[in-house]
C-alpha cells in the first residue's frame, strides 16, 4: 500500500509545446531562448525550497541543450531530472527508431549537464506506445510515467491500472493519479484539471485515492501556475488554456503546504514494494 506517498512532478516544456496539429513547434522554437520559461522555473524552485519540497522534473532534451543552466539549477536544488522526449512529439508520430535515437541523445545531454543518468521517462502528452517499455528497459531506465488511466481525445488508457505496476521485468510504471466517479476514472491531479476543478473536488479525490492506499502523483507545467507568455492559435485552444478557478499559484502553494511531497526517485524503492506485473492493453 502506498497511501502515504505523495509525488510531485513537473513537465518542463515551453508554452507552445502542446500537441495540437495546428501548432508548429519549430516556428516558435527558432526564436525562443526559453528565458521566460527559466523565470517561471526559478519561481517554482523558490516555492519548493521555502517548503523543503523535492520534485521530479521531466525536461525536454531540446530545451536542456539550449538552457543547460536551467537544468543545473534544478539539479543543484536536489530535485530529480527525468526525460520528457527531445522535442514534444507524440510517440506514435515519431516511431520506435527515432524515439530510440532521441532518447539516447537526451540521456547524453542530461548526463553531460548533471553527471547523473536519468532514471525515468514521461511521454509528451502521455502518448505511451506498446513498444515504449521494452525500449526504456533496454536503455537502463528504471521507471516510466507515461500512462494516464483516463479517456481524452488526445491521450489516455482508461482501463490501465491506477496503481504502480511492473510493465517489463524490472521497469516500473507509475500511472498519473485519477479518482473514480460514477464508474469512470476522472483526472484531477494537475494541469488543466487542477486549474478548473473547485478545491472541494480536489480534496475529495485526494481523500479517495489515499483511502484506497494508492500513491498520489501530481503533475504541473510552469504555464499551469502562470499565464502563457505567448498567444496560442485558435479561440477554442486559448479558451481551454485560459480557463482557471482562482489564483492557481496560491492553490498550488496551499496543496504542497497540506501534503508533504517527494520526487519519484526518492520513493522509487517504496513504490516497487509489493507491486505486481501487469499487461496493459492499448
Ligand atoms: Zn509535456
Amino acid at each position: 500500500m502506498h497511501g502515504h506517498l505523495n509525488i510531485l512532478t513537473f513537465d518542463i516544456e515551453d508554452w507552445y509545446h502542446i500537441n495540437y496539429p495546428q501548432l508548429d513547434f519549430k516556428a516558435f522554437d527558432c526564436k525562443e531562448d526559453h528565458s521566460s520559461l527559466f523565470s517561471a522555473v526559478k519561481k517554482i524552485l523558490s516555492i519548493l525550497k521555502e517548503r523543503k519540497t523535492k520534485a521530479t522534473f521531466f525536461i525536454l532534451g531540446r530545451i536542456a541543450e539550449k538552457k543547460p543552466e536551467m537544468v543545473l539549477s534544478i539539479a543543484e536544488d536536489g530535485h530529480e531530472i527525468a526525460l520528457h522526449g527531445y522535442e514534444h512529439y507524440l510517440l506514435k508520430d515519431i516511431g520506435e527508431e527515432r524515439f530510440k535515437r532521441e532518447t539516447e541523445r537526451c540521456i547524453k545531454i542530461f548526463d553531460g549537464i548533471t553527471g547523473k543518468t536519468p532514471k525515468g521517462f514521461r511521454a509528451p502528452s502521455w502518448s505511451a506506445a506498446q513498444w515504449l517499455f521494452s525500449v526504456l528497459k533496454k536503455m537502463g531506465l528504471e521507471y516510466d510515467a507515461s500512462i494516464f488511466p483516463v479517456k481524452t481525445p488526445l491521450y489516455g488508457i482508461p482501463d490501465a491500472p491506477r496503481q504502480p505496476f511492473f510493465v517489463e521485468d524490472g521497469l516500473l510504471e507509475i500511472p498519473t493519479s485519477v479518482f473514480r466517479l460514477a464508474g469512470k476514472n476522472i483526472a484531477f491531479s494537475g494541469g488543466v484539471y487542477f486549474k478548473i476543478f473547485p478545491q472541494l473536488i480536489i480534496k475529495r479525490a485526494v481523500n479517495q485515492v489515499k483511502r484506497e492506499g494508492l500513491p498520489l502523483i501530481f503533475f504541473f507545467h510552469p504555464w499551469d501556475l502562470w499565464d502563457r507568455p505567448g498567444k496560442l492559435p485558435g479561440f477554442k485552444t486559448r479558451f481551454m488554456f485560459n480557463l482557471k478557478l482562482g489564483d492557481v499559484e496560491k492553490r498550488f502553494v496551499k496543496l504542497i503546504d497540506t501534503l508533504p511531497m517527494n520526487s519519484i526517485a526518492s520513493v522509487l524503492e517504496d513504490l516497487k514494494k509489493g507491486v505486481e506485473v501487469k499487461e496493459v492493453s492499448f
